[in-house]
């Protein structure tokens, strides 16, 4: 039996060697065993390169407040100033690596201004000034729980103040809760500014004009966490989270509207006071596959001016949004907030457009 068996293998082997040797099709053949794909050798992923092109302002959260006793501090007196500037200075380099551009609002242990409110409004004119895409604000948090310790992070004002802001904020959230892995996980991690004051929120995201997000991503009030916190490969890690977040953002795509019709600013005195946009879904531009289709959700278009929506038509073969202004609307000044979202429901980030109406 053993034997039999034996030769029916060395037959069928036999076999395999002499299909092979013929070039015929070994239909006999054990699949060769799937290897799985090494896991890549670097931490940046793949898709980083789509942080090309993209200019991000990092604002590590305070600074020249050694001489301030008890200011922003853990336990045994790590300071949040120095940890968010370490956290902000391994993600610049990760940034500039890939592509992006960045703009630092300090590199150093400095305030902007020694006025904590005139800091925060300079560090937010940095942001809207220098051109950037967005704004990422990096802090840790503080409490007096001594255990709390989990990942918040924030927007400005009400939920609807500015979809692309809540965009970046998913992504970032998510990053360093898996890369952290802190104990404990609140209900929502991406939080409004005004769940802290009420009305006015945090005054660097309240004067920032570009998409804002301002990350708390552990407590240095927690003895353990406070520890890790002045560990740079901890910091590190951290850095590495809020890029990859960026990063995820980044391959979204992010679209962008543009005033095409008044060219000018001023609607046409005659006839139907029209007003044209362009909008570009942020991945157009990249050829890829599927490209040439229309990768806008038409129900998410909305145009606004002043508080009501207006109608509109979006012809995807050109990608131009017509927005009829109703007559009613006054003479003088108006403005037009234009939203949509792409494919990866990413929302334009400059939704602002002021036109004049004679
Ligand atoms: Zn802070």
């Amino acid at each position: 039996m053993h034997i039999g068996l034996s030769w029916t293998r060395r037959m069928l082997a036999i076999g395999f060697v002499g299909a092979a040797l013929l070039g015929l099709p070994g239909c006999e053949e054990e699949p060769a065993p799937v290897v799985p794909l090494p896991r890549p050798a670097s931490e940046v992923p793949g898709y980083a390169k789509y942080l090309q092109g993209l200019k991000i302002c990092v604002d590590p959260g305070h600074g020249g407040c050694g001489a301030r006793p008890g200011y922003k501090r853990g336990p045994t007196g790590v300071r949040e100033a120095e940890v968010n500037l370490r956290v902000a200075l391994f993600l610049r380099d990760m940034l500039e690596a890939a592509g992006a551009g960045v703009v630092m609002t300090r590199t150093e242990d400095v305030h902007l201004h020694p006025d904590d409110s005139e800091d925060l409004r300079r560090r937010a004119e940095v942001a809207n000034t220098s051109g950037a895409d967005l704004l990422l604000s990096i802090h840790h948090n503080a409490s007096s729980r001594p255990e709390a310790n989990f990942v918040t992070v924030w927007y400005h004002g009400e939920v609807d103040h500015s979809p692309a802001s809540l965009d970046v904020a998913r992504y970032v959230s998510t990053a360093l809760i898996d890369e952290l892995n802190l104990p404990e996980h609140i209900g929502c991690p991406v939080l409004s500014d005004f769940q802290m004051y009420s009305g006015r929120g945090f005054a660097i995201l309240r004067h920032t004009r570009i998409p804002a997000v301002l990350t708390e991503a552990s407590f240095f009030t927690n003895p353990e966490e406070e520890q890790r916190l002045t560990d740079p490969e901890y910091n590190r890690r951290e850095a590495q989270a809020l890029f990859v977040g960026l990063a995820r953002y980044a391959y979204g795509g992010v679209p962008r509207a543009k005033l095409i019709e008044p060219a000018d600013g001023t609607v046409s005195r005659s006839g139907e006071r029209r007003v044209v946009f362009e909008l570009d879904d942020g991945l157009r531009a990249r050829k890829s596959w599927g490209w040439e289709r229309n990768l806008i959700l038409g129900g998410s278009i909305h145009v606004r001016a002043g508080d009501r929506d207006i109608g509109h038509v979006y012809e995807p073969k050109d990608q131009r949004l017509l927005a009829i202004l109703p007559p009613t609307l006054p003479s003088g000044p108006t403005t037009l907030k234009v939203q949509f979202e792409n494919v990866f429901k990413h929302s334009n980030t400059h939704p602002t457009f002021s036109v004049h109406i004679p």
